[in-house]
């Protein structure tokens, strides 16, 4: 999609700090890291919400949650724990209109924070 920022990371056109890919999924690093993991897991393929990838290819939204575990492991946060997050809309602090997941770890992630 033209306009879309992780389309063109998907593309090549804006570089990334990428820690995997295949034809259907893209993992990278966010550039604002709110973790000290902070990857985000994304479809090369543009779709808004999770809602929009669910419904469009609920098999494709299984296996992106598949590579978030794995970007975790890889990553080294699988045993003391990550937090997936996908925010959904402008009120939630959705940004990039191109779903996408958060994979967060490496500090104390307990909710509510103490
Ligand atoms: P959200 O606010 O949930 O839509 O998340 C968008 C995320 O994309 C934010 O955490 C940004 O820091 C991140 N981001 C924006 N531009 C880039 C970029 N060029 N490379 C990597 N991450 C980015």
């Amino acid at each position: 999609m033209s306009d879309c920022l992780f389309c063109a990371i998907v593309a090549g056109d804006i570089p990334a700090d990428i820690v995997y890919r295949d034809d259907e999924a893209l993992a990278f690093r966010d550039i604002d890291p709110k973790a000290p993991v902070h990857v985000l897991v994304i479809p090369a393929a543009h779709h808004a919400t999770a809602a929009d990838l669910s419904i469009a290819d609920p098999a494709l939204g299984g296996r992106l949650l598949a590579l978030a575990g794995r970007v975790a492991a890889d990553e080294g946060v699988a045993e003391s724990g990550y937090r997936i997050v996908t925010n959904t809309g402008e009120g939630a602090g959705q940004s990039v209109h191109h779903v996408h997941f958060h994979v967060l770890g490496g500090r104390d992630l307990t909710w509510p924070p103490g």
